[in-house]
């Protein structure tokens, strides 16, 4: 059995933690079989408890976008922790990450870090409503912005993975405060405001959605949410956890050039240590706490070790002028090929990628929203899982998830990838 010591390890684990996990999808429950155990990982690879080793797509679900334990990093990770890991006080270095965020990042004055994307994209909305004064928020139908109660509402990711879309525990008074609209359907968002005249906060939408699988926006549709948000002095929110740092240095307001009052950032921010972060322009960025009246805080909130992770990772990023173009290049590689073999199968599918995000949909037309990702064939998305599981390429364990292409990736790790798909056979 190629799994064994996973097996035992999972057996083990589910009688001390909650399904044995501690994030949902983690458990390959909708592809089924044994959560694989790692144990460690070195660019573009990960080993497991077995000793197998696996190309990553996952990348940590988007932090490691140089790769595993990048030497750079790690050097200057390790030299922080001789330091101390954490202190409670304000550091120099909180203020050098934020100084560089800034100054390479289009439309934000100021920044507060947190210690996840659920972090800040729920204070971004605290913030929002501290703002505007108004309650209401409209987020999209498959989008994910973590795991607060206003988000669980028609959420994407492990909620949606698990057809728990809607969570028990969030009450009803927080349900009717969260508006929804089919993602990339404008006439619905312009409804929501003619019904809900000067009460809507904000709109928070992952620019490019990843959490129904990569979905991209279509028809102008976020430069419309712009417009649309200007007229009803309403906030509009980037959730950048994802798209952050990786469709460029600027995220997703640089690659489409729309500009929104707050951002939320996550994932490569941090390098692999746990960071959230928001950021917007001085004059809302003045209504948070010690300055303003909107309560935010955190124990380890902008703690040494993450700051200088994210700081390094960011830096190495920024220095290499082609390092978008070469990730953009590896992805392209992947669709077109990948794309090529499965329909010399006649096996039906549709790639949605942009920058170093991908996602395979199966059987199925083309994926603009949620009812049309939940309509590919999940089925065998998880036969197509396994089998690359099996020969060594480790995919996202769902359909609703999006692949993460890493700099660490090469023409070797893409030929292996290929020679993997060439030996899926359709049932
Ligand atoms: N927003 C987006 C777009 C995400 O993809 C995620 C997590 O995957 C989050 C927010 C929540 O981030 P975290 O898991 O760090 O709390």
């Amino acid at each position: 059995m190629i799994y064994q010591r996973s097996s035992a390890l999972f057996t083990e684990a589910q009688q001390y933690i909650p399904g044995g996990v501690n994030s949902p999808v983690r458990a390959f429950k909708s592809v089924g079989g044994t959560p694989v155990f790692m144990k460690s990982a070195k660019g573009a690879y990960l080993t497991d408890a077995d000793d197998r080793t696996y190309i990553d797509y996952i990348n940590s679900w988007g932090p490691a976008i140089l790769g595993h334990t990048h030497p750079e990093v790690l050097e200057a990770v390790q030299k922080q922790a001789e330091k101390g890991f954490s202190f409670g006080t304000p550091t120099e270095l909180e203020t050098e990450i934020a100084r560089f965020i800034i100054e390479n990042v289009p439309n934000i004055d100021q920044i507060r870090m947190v210690s996840s994307g659920t972090e800040a994209c729920m204070s971004a909305v605290r913030l929002a409503r501290g703002f505007t004064g108004r309650d209401k928020i409209i987020k999209f139908e498959g989008c994910y912005h973590g795991h607060s109660d206003s988000f669980l509402i028609k959420a994407g990711s492990g909620a949606a993975t698990f057809g728990n879309p809607n969570s028990p525990g969030v009450t009803q008074g927080t349900a009717k405060d969260t508006l929804l609209a089919r993602f990339n359907d404008f006439d619905q968002v312009k409804d929501l405001f003619r019904n809900n005249p000067e009460q809507i906060a904000a709109i928070i939408i992952e620019p490019v959605a990843g959490n129904m699988g990569c979905v991209l926006p279509e028809n102008n549709f976020l430069q419309k949410l712009r417009e649309l948000c200007d007229e009803h002095k309403t906030l509009l929110i980037f959730d950048e956890v994802m798209t952050g740092f990786r469709l460029a240095f600027g995220g997703a307001q640089e690659r489409y050039n729309v500009k929104a009052d707050l951002v939320t950032y996550g994932k490569v921010i941090g390098g692999g240590m746990p960071v959230g972060a928001f950021a917007g322009r001085s004059e809302i960025m003045d209504h948070l706490a010690p300055k303003g009246a909107v309560y935010q805080a955190g124990t380890l909130s902008g703690n040494p070790l993450a700051m200088r992770g994210g700081l390094e990772t960011l830096k190495i990023i920024k220095k290499d002028s082609d390092f978008f173009n070469r990730l953009d290049k590896t992805t392209e590689i992947l669709d077109f090929e990948i794309a090529k073999i499965l329909n010399s199968k006649n096996i039906r599918h549709r790639i949605n990628r942009v920058g170093s995000m991908m996602s395979i949909f199966f059987h199925i037309g083309a994926v603009s929203n949620f009812d049309e990702a939940q309509n590919a064939n999940h089925a065998l998305f998880n036969n197509f899982f396994h089998h690359m599981l099996k020969n060594g390429v480790y995919l996202p364990p769902s359909g609703y998830e999006t692949y993460f292409i890493s700099s660490a990736i090469t023409e070797n790790e893409i030929e292996k990838t290929l020679e993997a798909v060439r030996k899926f056979e359709y049932s």
